[in-house]
């Protein structure tokens, strides 16, 4: 982590920048981790919440396969004062509080997953029903049906993994599941949206795909649940650390 802020009086000074960031040049405020303390490293690093009107400033946005109704920029500071009251917790605290934040935000990756591949499901079924191929609606291929049906049962499989997570969340994480619950729902969900939607294009052949027909998208849209809080590569050291810690 490059972003540094220096404590002057009761200020920090904020420089740097920070890339891929959802919503950047919309939101209002922003939660920006910096280093106060480069030497410690992760030790190192604070957490505050930075006002949109002190200076700051999105040179660039991102032209993205999907998630286009979402814009994602570059965010820089280039010597942006941020009032002590605005800090978030102690110095050196902010590592801590990325990682608490990330295993109660991998949840709502894998909801949106479930969410994406629902909604492929829905139109590739109504598809199946109203498209007629040799005579007869295509929803009577048994090869289809079985499609279909992988797609629901892995879909069902990844909401009840997201509601797993984030019942662990409302509980509170007694038993300390939660970094392991988190990245196994957002991974599983984030790859099941992605084999789904590819068999919800297939389904609908030619037409899938066009932009006349919603699949495409979910597609595409798929896949960035597979990239952003975390990879699903990252997702599987932090499972695999959680078995074998
Ligand atoms: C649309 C969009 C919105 C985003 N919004 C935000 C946001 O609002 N805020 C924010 O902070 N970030 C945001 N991000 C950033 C996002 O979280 C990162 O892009 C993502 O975590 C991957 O990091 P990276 O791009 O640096 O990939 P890299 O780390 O460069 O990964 C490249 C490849 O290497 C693999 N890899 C890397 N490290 C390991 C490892 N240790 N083990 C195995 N494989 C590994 C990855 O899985 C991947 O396949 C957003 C990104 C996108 C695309």
């Amino acid at each position: 982590m490059r972003c540094r802020a220096e404590r002057d009086g009761d200020e920090y000074v904020l420089n740097g920048s920070k890339y891929w960031i959802t919503n950047a040049g919309v939101s209002d405020t922003y939660t920006v981790f910096a280093s106060t303390e480069p030497s410690a490293k992760s030790h190192g690093i604070t957490c505050f919440l930075v006002e949109k009107e002190w200076g700051v400033q999105f040179p660039k946005h991102e032209d993205k396969l999907g998630l286009r109704a979402s814009p994602t920029g570059e965010v820089v500071f280039n010597n942006v004062r941020v009032p002590l009251s605005h800090r978030i917790g102690e110095e050196g605290e902010g590592f801590r509080i990325a990682l608490h934040t990330l295993d109660r935000s991998r949840p709502t990756i894998g909801a949106q997953a479930v969410g994406i591949s629902q909604a492929a499901i829905d139109y590739a079924a109504g598809y199946m029903t109203q498209r007629k191929a040799f005579g007869a609606p295509i929803a009577q291929l048994q090869g289809l049906r079985f499609m279909l049906a992988d797609m629901a049962i892995r879909t069902e499989a990844s909401r009840a993994l997201v509601y797993a997570a984030c019942a662990t969340i409302d509980a509170g994480d007694p038993d300390h599941q939660l970094n392991y619950l988190g990245a196994a729902a957002k991974s599983f969900a984030s790859d099941t949206a992605m084999s789904v939607t590819t068999d919800a294009v297939q389904l609908l052949g030619g037409y899938g795909f066009t932009k006349d027909f919603p699949v495409e998208r979910y597609m595409r849209d798929a896949k960035i649940t597979q990239i952003y809080e975390g990879t699903n590569q990252v997702q599987r050291v932090v499972v695999a650390k959680h078995l074998l810690k």
